[in-house]
């Protein structure tokens, strides 16, 4: 298969030396027109002032025909011969010298065969043997009255200096026309291979990173052009790679992480067992540890589920004023008095949501804002719309905070602020992972506000049900 940078190469020289031949070749026939209608034009009015001046005299009923002295009429390069109308020759310029044949043997023999009324002046190329070539123009001469035709004049130029200029000219394309081969076709390949070098430098990184699996290497291409496109669009989609692949390292490496230490004390207490020396607190610690890893792993499954789009979400329009009425409840349960848990709606929140979903979402929020509130402290669920296009949601507490450093990474899955806090109380860093995935299965978004010792809002908006735009 030819290389894109050849075959651009050839195109791009066919089309321009395409070009030039129709150019070239209109050029010449114009040039060739041009030469020989001035030539016949010149000739058409000698003939014609030669004609003006024949005489025809009657001497005693038989018709007398005088032919003017044709080298007063003619330029020096025009020949004349006066013809009868049986084709003998019966007058002549001198510049014709000896030359004793008719100037176009070939028209006079076509004319003698067509009656009078036929007879039209003809142009015609003539080469006689030796001499340069002939134009001549073959002019019939009919009596005014009778239309008779009486004889032919014909007056001839020679075309050597036309054929001259002629060949002149095209030599002048033919050079032209291979320098302009010459250049066009270097040039189209000094351009194919500086627009196609970009490629040629995909094509090395790809492989690189394939055989290095250097998963850092980027092309270096700052053009704006559709190859420059093309090559950023690769460093994209080689940022995106590598940032699912790290995920996917941490993923792995943080699951092993989070199954040791339960798997540990399961280990510990099975052993106890063994010994005989276990007591109710063993049976406990592996009721609470497998526990934990059956929540972990069922969320590790529903986040991934959710990932891949096969959650089902069941959208229909929920008004939000008694699921969160729903969730204060169960948050008095949960803060079992040590904690205040209120809530705020104003005005209609109605949006387009899976309430179970949704629920999940919320008690995750108010779960965490209840653990992370010292004895005494408020949590507060508010709920509005204060545009009518959105419904806003936020869970605030007066807890610890999020430290700064940590605000940005709380969604993620297994992050945790304070590992060993959390572990103790449960959590393995997927609570707020699931419910940023669930909020923006709804079209939503969530975010987080924070500030150490004061206290954490979590802001979840949704789009708001509006039945007049379904
Ligand atoms: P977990 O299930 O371990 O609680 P989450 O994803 O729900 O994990 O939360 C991630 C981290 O964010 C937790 O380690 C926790 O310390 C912190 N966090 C979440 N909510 C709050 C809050 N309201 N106040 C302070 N810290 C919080």
């Amino acid at each position: 298969m030819m290389s894109i940078r050849t075959r651009l190469t050839i195109w791009y020289s066919a089309i321009l030396v395409l070009g030039f031949l129709l150019f070239g070749a209109g050029v010449y026939f114009t040039v060739s027109l041009t030469l020989i209608r001035q030539v016949d034009a010149s000739l058409d009015q000698s003939a014609s002032s030669i004609v003006d001046q024949i005489k025809i005299i009657m001497n005693g009923g038989e018709r007398v025909i005088r032919l003017p002295q044709f080298d007063v009429f003619r330029a020096s390069s025009v020949y004349v011969e006066a013809l009868d109308n049986k084709g003998n020759i019966r007058g002549k310029s001198t510049n014709v010298g000896d030359f004793n044949e008719q100037l176009d043997p070939a028209k006079i023999t076509e004319l003698s065969t067509k009656s009078a009324v036929e007879q039209k002046p003809v142009y015609n190329n003539v080469q006689h043997l030796g001499a340069p070539p002939l134009r001549v123009y073959t002019y019939p001469l009919v009596v005014n009255d009778t239309g008779e035709l009486f004889g032919y004049l014909q007056v001839a130029a020679s075309l050597e200096d036309i054929e001259l200029t002629k060949h002149g000219l095209l030599l002048t394309l033919l050079v032209i026309g291979a320098l302009v081969l010459m250049i066009s076709s270097a040039a189209g390949a000094a351009m194919a291979r500086r627009a196609l070098r970009p490629m040629t430098e995909i094509t090395n990184a790809a492989l690189e990173i394939y055989r290095t699996d250097d998963l850092d290497r980027r092309v270096d291409v700052f053009t704006n052009d559709e190859v420059g496109r093309l090559a950023s669009a690769f460093n994209e989609m080689l940022d995106r790679l590598t940032r699912l692949f790290r995920a996917q390292q941490r993923f792995v490496a943080d699951v092993s992480h989070e199954m040791r230490t339960p798997l540990t004390v399961i280990r510990g207490n099975v052993d106890l067992l063994r010994m005989g020396c276990a007591d109710e607190e063993s049976l406990d610690a592996i009721t609470s540890e497998s526990e934990r890893m059956t929540r972990m792993v069922s969320n590790m499954l529903l986040l991934s589920q959710a990932d891949s789009g096969a959650l089902p979400m069941h959208l229909q329009p929920l008004d939000l004023a008694p699921l969160i009425a729903n969730i204060v409840r169960s948050g008095h349960i949960m803060a079992d008095g040590r904690v205040e848990v209120n809530s705020v709606v104003s005005g209609e929140a109605i949006i387009q949501g899976d309430s179970d979903r949704l629920k999940q979402v919320l008690l995750n929020l108010v779960d965490n804002a209840i653990k992370h509130t010292p004895d005494g402290g408020k949590v507060i669920i508010n709920a509005a719309s204060p545009d009518g296009h959105n419904v806003v949601i936020s869970v605030t507490d007066t807890g610890i905070g999020i430290p700064p450093q940590d605000l940005a990474h709380v969604f993620e899955r297994f992050y945790r602020v304070d590992k060993s806090r959390s572990r103790a109380q449960g959590g393995a860093g997927l609570g707020l992972a699931i419910a940023k995935s669930f909020v923006e299965a709804h079209g939503g978004q969530i975010d987080v506000q924070s500030t150490m010792g004061e206290g954490t809002a979590f802001i979840v908006t949704l789009p708001a049900y509006r039945p007049y735009l379904v």
